[in-house]
C-alpha cells in the first residue's frame, strides 16, 4: 500500500511553492468508501479532515491517480469547502494545473480514468428523484422517495457544516456569495415564501 502521508506531503509542498494556503489538514485512509475517491470535511476554522479511498493507494495504482484526488481534496480545503466544484475551487484547481501540468484535477473521475476496470464499480446507479444540496459546503442529499427530509428540508442541517439545504436546482442558480448569504439567513431562522 502506498504511503498516503508521503503523497499528501508532496502535494502540500507543491501548493506551498505556489503560495496556495489550505489550512491544517489531517489525512486518513478510507477503507469503506466504494463510491468516492476522496472527501474533505471542515472540522473548524481552517481545519480539515481529508480521507482518501484505500482503493487509490494500492501498489498497482499509478501515483498520479492518488495525487490527483489528494490535490482535488486539498483544493476544497484551500477554498474552505465553500464553492463545491465551481467558482473559487475551479480557479484554484486551474492554478495548480498551470503550475504543475502533470495534474489533471477533475470535478469527478470515472473508474476507467483511475486505471480501474469499469466492471469493478460495485454499485449500480440508483434512480434518485430528489436532489438537494447544502448551501454551506455543497454536500448532496439525494433521495429516491419522499421521506421525512423531503417533506420538510428546512428542518435539517448538514452533518458536515451545519448548513441549510436547498434543491440542487436552486443551488445551481445561485452564485457562491448568494449561497453563503442565503445559508446565513436560513440559519438565522428566516423563513421563506
Ligand atoms: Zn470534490
Ligand atoms: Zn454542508
Amino acid at each position: 500500500m502506498k504511503d498516503l502521508q508521503k503523497l499528501a506531503g508532496e502535494c502540500m509542498s507543491q501548493l506551498d511553492r505556489i503560495g496556495i494556503k489550505y489550512g491544517t489538514v489531517r489525512f486518513s485512509v478510507n477503507t469503506r468508501a466504494k463510491k468516492r475517491w476522496g472527501q474533505c470535511i471542515v472540522r473548524g476554522a481552517g481545519v480539515y479532515d481529508i480521507n482518501i479511498s484505500a482503493r487509490l493507494l494500492g501498489d498497482n495504482v499509478d501515483d498520479m491517480a492518488a495525487k490527483n484526488t489528494i490535490m482535488h481534496e486539498l483544493v476544497h480545503a484551500a477554498d474552505g469547502c465553500r464553492s463545491g466544484h465551481r467558482g473559487r475551487w475551479l480557479a484554484i484547481a486551474a492554478a495548480v494545473m498551470k503550475a504543475y501540468p502533470g495534474y489533471d484535477i477533475k470535478r469527478t473521475t470515472s473508474n476507467a480514468e483511475k486505471g480501474f476496470d469499469e466492471e469493478y464499480v460495485p454499485s449500480k446507479r440508483l434512480e434518485y428523484k430528489y436532489f438537494y444540496r447544502c448551501l454551506g459546503c455543497g454536500a448532496e442529499a439525494k433521495y429516491k422517495k419522499a421521506g421525512r427530509f423531503i417533506k420538510n428540508p428546512g428542518a435539517y442541517v448538514c452533518i458536515k457544516c451545519r448548513g441549510k439545504f436547498v434543491t440542487a436546482e436552486e443551488y445551481d442558480s445561485l452564485t457562491p456569495a448568494q449561497r453563503a448569504a442565503l445559508n446565513r439567513a436560513l440559519i438565522a431562522g428566516m423563513t421563506r415564501k
